[in-house]
C-alpha cells in the first residue's frame, strides 16, 4: 500500500497503518479517506498531502544551474533581516550587538509607508508566491553555495510558509469556527502554528519540546 505525506508538517499518512486519532481502520486507502478528514498532526486538508514515491524507485541526478540573480533588498526586508540578526546576537550573548540590530530592524520598519489594501486573499496570495517561487529560488542558491546553514532555515521557512497557506486556505472555508474552543499555539523557534486543543508533544518542524509553545492570545 501507498504512503503519503502531509506537506505542511511532515506527517505521513501509511495506509497500512490506517489513522488511529480519526478512527480510520488499518488498510484505508488515501482515496477512500472521508471528506472531512484532515492531517491528525496540524489539520490541514487532503489537499496538502502528496504521495510518496516508492523509496526503491531510482532518483533521477538533477541537471546544475545557474544560481538566479539577487535582487537589491527592499527596506522591508532589510528589517527583517536586521531583527534576526538581532535574534542571532542575543543567542551568542552579545546583547551590545543585539541592541543595535534592534533599534535599527525598527527604525527601517517605522520609515515604511502603511500597507494598503491588506486581505486575507492578498496575504495568501504573498504566501503562495513564497512557497512557489521565492522559497526554491532561495534555496537553489544556498545549493550553489553549499550552505548548509541556509538550507535548513529554508527548510523550515517553507513548513512555515506552508502551514500559514493551510491555515489561510481553513480559515477561507471555516471562518471564525477555526479557532473556536481551541488553542493558537506558537513555536518562538521556527514559527509553527498549532490550533489545537492541546500543544503536541513536540514541533513537527525544528523538534523543541512542547513546554517551549507560546501560546497567542487575540
Ligand atoms: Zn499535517
Ligand atoms: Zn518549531
Amino acid at each position: 500500500m501507498k504512503k503519503y505525506l502531509c506537506t505542511v508538517c511532515g506527517h505521513v499518512y501509511d495506509e497500512d497503518a490506517g489513522d488511529e486519532k480519526n478512527h480510520i481502520a488499518k488498510q484505508t486507502a488515501f482515496g477512500d479517506l472521508p471528506e472531512k478528514w484532515t492531517c491528525p498532526v496540524c489539520g490541514a486538508f487532503r489537499s496538502k498531502f502528496r504521495e510518496l514515491p516508492d523509496v526503491h524507485a531510482a532518483e533521477t541526478p538533477k541537471p546544475k544551474q545557474d544560481p538566479p540573480k539577487i535582487p537589491d533588498l527592499t527596506r522591508l526586508k532589510q528589517s527583517i533581516i536586521c531583527s534576526s540578526l538581532a535574534r542571532g546576537c542575543e543567542k551568542q550573548y552579545k546583547p551590545d550587538s543585539a541592541a543595535i540590530f534592534t533599534s535599527l530592524a525598527k527604525e527601517l520598519k517605522e520609515s515604511l509607508p502603511k500597507a494598503e489594501n491588506v486581505s486575507f486573499t492578498a496575504l495568501q496570495k504573498g504566501v503562495e508566491h513564497d512557497i512557489a517561487s521565492l522559497i526554491p529560488t532561495a534555496k537553489k542558491v544556498a545549493e550553489n553555495h553549499y550552505d548548509r546553514g541556509a538550507l535548513r532555515a529554508l527548510t523550515w521557512a517553507e513548513k512555515v510558509s506552508r502551514i500559514q497557506h493551510s491555515l489561510l486556505e481553513r480559515h477561507a472555508a471555516e471562518g471564525p469556527n477555526l479557532i473556536r474552543d481551541k488553542t493558537v499555539y506558537l513555536c518562538p523557534v521556527c514559527g509553527f502554528i498549532f490550533i489545537d486543543t492541546h500543544a503536541p508533544s513536540k514541533c513537527p518542524v525544528c523538534s523543541v519540546p512542547d513546554w517551549k509553545f507560546e501560546i497567542v492570545e487575540d
